[in-house]
């Protein structure tokens, strides 16, 4: 250990005024100088990032724990520069680095290159874009340091290609809190943890991990945020948290929290909301007045609130006596029961969206009131539908408050420092395209040049970013071309979006891990962090965290104060129960596509059923057996009863919750059976494993085992 001590004054430092790897990544002066002058890539240890590295320089498995831009990657690169340096002559160490993200495979193959070719190590990289060019073995034989997607490895693993970790002196984990469940980070180490507890003598690598945030789970106290964090040790055979502790001064001015500021949208937006629709009524109900004298006692009943049950109630019985109403001239009398007719269901449609706006989100109401006017729009449209119509579509503050708020936030921001950088993040890729364009056309906005980042995925229609296109757009933003990136979930991982200032969530929340990262993505001085949500919930989940967030620091700080014996006899344990629970399942459960999985109600998100008992009836008809379903559901009787093949429509079933209703489908007869008949449009799909959810708008596009009705099922 001595030993290693006395290398550090042997590592060149270099010193650099700017935080962490920008100067790595950047081009700041050719290739061709890299390697007769030291200068080019000038950066000094700070003390907070030796006392990062030093358990890991000491050979012990780590979990490096420190904010988002205090350079981590840096520490790495000293871990990694020790750890090759230490091998005699004649021996070699072999380094792997694991990336999730493809831009940060890049960047961190980048960076390894620059900093290690120049001291005469090989840096290569594999990821899935590549791995079916390259030959993987050979690969890693040839290299010193190994960049690589951690699925390269687990698939090498599988097929023999690799025949033991063995080949690896040390490993790196970026973002290893990732190290869970069936992610391909515990993959490899539930390889790695075989070799450990089995038989074999071969030597184990090394093992660190980076990250911000460890995480605590569903932890609700400390015993079980210590249990949490315990895991994810064992998980990475960890016996050391390293966080920065002697020199926790020097990496607060580094590391600049931003100012975190909350924003809801909702009162301002529901009280206009509410304000318009009353409006509206008002008119409506005037109009309706006006029409005809002799209707005119209906309106003289006190007390009417808008929004209400008594409306609801109020306006039914004015409905009724209208359809009653009778004169001597019947081409009159149809002229005002058809008006009365549009003016009192507009006016229950008015007060039905009232009601859903309090209860559910504004967006639920207003569709339901667009949907309303689009039925209308296709159906008889005569001069007074136009006329309510049009009055509708007047009101342009029905459109959302949100990006107003964003404008607002924006204008002040950029008016404060026209060199403002921002990272907007939302959560799907639909609103990333919806939200540049409404930049783009929004000419008070021009000062604003807007870039977009999404991952690579295949999800839904949409086709993700390639890899030169992601690339493109972090080099415009780092070179002052864009001035505000548009991103989805893929840019809140490690990648190196220097020096933005101002970063906004839009309705964007996750768990304590992604609220540590995004924080960290706005690196410059006097940066600000906007949450903005019409929703309560979201609000509230955002100071959960921050609860949480503290809970994970107590914890750890208490993990490190046991000894390290006591430490590593608890990590040997659950190490050895996880084996034992892993090896005792049957593989097959690990095919992902016949694994059970959840269906939640898709607007309350409620638990449904398990897709292990559904039942497909002549191919296209799903129902659910067992009793705990029927819990779920209330049923109506349905509008339209009908009878088709086997089946006999009788009733619509709905979500059971209170305030959600969201339609199901539908119950039938079918032979002698009475089942329900649930439509996958109305359900989100949850992986078991992953937590993972998804959604169909057909049966056919959701690929699960799939079992055949069998009558006799159902006597049980
Ligand atoms: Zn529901």
């Amino acid at each position: 250990l001595e030993d290693n001590r006395m290398e550090h004054s042997d590592i060149q430092i270099f010193y650099q005024e700017d935080p962490e790897d920008q100067n790595l990544s950047q081009n700041s002066c050719p290739p061709s100088e890299v390697s007769h002058t030291n200068l080019c890539s000038p950066l000094k240890a700070r003390n907070y990032q030796l006392e990062l590295a030093l358990p890991a320089k000491e050979g012990k498995n780590t979990i490096i724990c420190a904010p988002t831009g205090c350079g981590k990657t840096f520490v790495s690169l000293l871990i990694c520069e020790h750890h090759l340096l230490k091998f005699p002559q004649g021996r070699k160490g072999k380094v792997v680095f694991f990336a999730n993200h493809v831009p940060v495979y890049e960047q961190q193959k980048t960076v390894f290159s620059r900093y290690f070719e120049r001291l005469g190590y090989s840096v290569t990289g594999i990821s899935g874009a590549t791995a079916e060019k390259v030959p993987v073995a050979e690969t890693i034989e040839n290299n010193d340091i190994i960049v690589l997607t951690p699925q390269i490895l687990v698939n090498n693993l599988k097929n023999g290609t690799i025949p033991s970790l063995s080949v690896f002196t040390l490993m790196i984990f970026d973002e290893c809190h990732n190290t869970s469940k069936h992610h391909p980070y515990n993959m490899i180490m539930f390889n790695y943890l075989d070799q450990k507890l089995g038989e074999s003598s071969d030597p184990l690598p090394q093992v660190i991990g980076l990250t911000a945030s460890v995480g605590v789970g569903d932890a609700k106290n400390i015993e079980e945020a210590m249990a949490y964090i315990c895991k994810l040790c064992a998980s990475l055979d960890a016996s050391v948290i390293a966080t920065v502790k002697e020199n926790l001064e020097e990496l607060e001015q580094v590391v600049y929290k931003p100012q975190k500021i909350s924003r809801k949208v909702e009162p301002r937006t529901t009280n206009k909301f509410k304000l318009i629709l009353c409006e509206l009524m008002k008119e409506t109900e005037y109009l309706a007045k006006s029409i005809s004298e002799e209707l005119g006692y209906l309106f003289q009943i006190q007390d009417r609130v808008f929004g209400t049950q008594k409306y609801e109630q109020w306006i039914v019985a004015v409905h009724k006596a209208c359809r009653l109403f009778q004169m001597p001239d019947k081409e009159e009398e149809s002229r005002i029961c058809k008006a009365m007719y549009l003016y009192t269901s507009h006016l229950r449609k008015y007060n039905d969206t009232l009601i859903i706006s309090e209860d559910a989100q504004m967006k639920d109401a207003l569709n339901y009131l667009k949907d309303f006017f689009s039925n209308v729009r296709t159906a008889a449209f005569d001069d007074i539908e136009q006329d309510l119509t049009r009055r509708f579509e007047g009101e342009g503050c029905f459109q959302n408050r949100k990006p107003l708020e964003t404008h607002l936030i924006l204008q002040e921001e950029y008016h404060l420092n026209p060199e403002t950088r921002t990272i907007l993040f939302v959560k799907t890729r639909a609103l990333v395209d919806a939200l540049k364009k409404w930049i783009e056309e929004n000419s008070a906005l021009n000062f604003l040049k807007p870039g977009i980042l999404t991952g690579r995925g295949k999800t839904s229609n949409k086709t993700g970013m390639t890899l030169p296109a992601q690339k493109c757009v972090l080099d415009t933003f780092r070179s002052n071309g864009d001035n505000i990136l548009i991103a989805t979930s893929v840019a809140d991982e490690g990648i190196d979006i220097a020096q933005c200032n101002l970063v906004i969530l839009y309705e964007y929340v996750g768990n304590v891990i992604r609220m540590i990262q995004t924080r960290g993505r706005g690196r410059a001085k006097g940066s600000k962090c906007y949450l903005l949500s019409s929703n309560a919930d979201v609000i509230e989940k955002e100071h959960i965290n921050i609860i949480k967030e503290k809970m994970m620091n107590d914890s750890i700080s208490r993990l490190q104060t046991w000894d390290e014996v006591t430490f590593q006899k608890r990590i040997y344990h659950i190490q050895n129960q996880e084996k034992f629970i892993r090896d005792s399942q049957p593989k097959s459960k690990f095919v992902p596509d016949k694994e059970n999985k959840r269906l939640l109600c898709a607007k309350c998100k409620v638990l449904a059923c398990y897709t292990a008992d559904i039942r497909v009836i002549e191919e296209s008809h799903y129902t659910v057996i067992g009793d705990a379903f029927k819990e779920h559901f209330v049923s109506k009787p349905h509008p339209k009863p009908l009878s088709y093949g086997n089946f006999e429509k009788k009733e619509k079933i709905f979500c059971a919750r209170q305030n959600c209703g969201h339609d199901w489908g539908i119950h039938v007869r079918y032979k002698t059976f009475e089942i329900p008949v649930i439509k996958i449009e109305s359900f989100v799909v949850e992986d078991i494993v992953t937590g993972l959810q998804k959604q169909y708008p057909r049966w056919k596009a959701f690929p699960f085992k799939k079992i055949e009705f069998d009558a006799t099922e159902m006597s049980k």
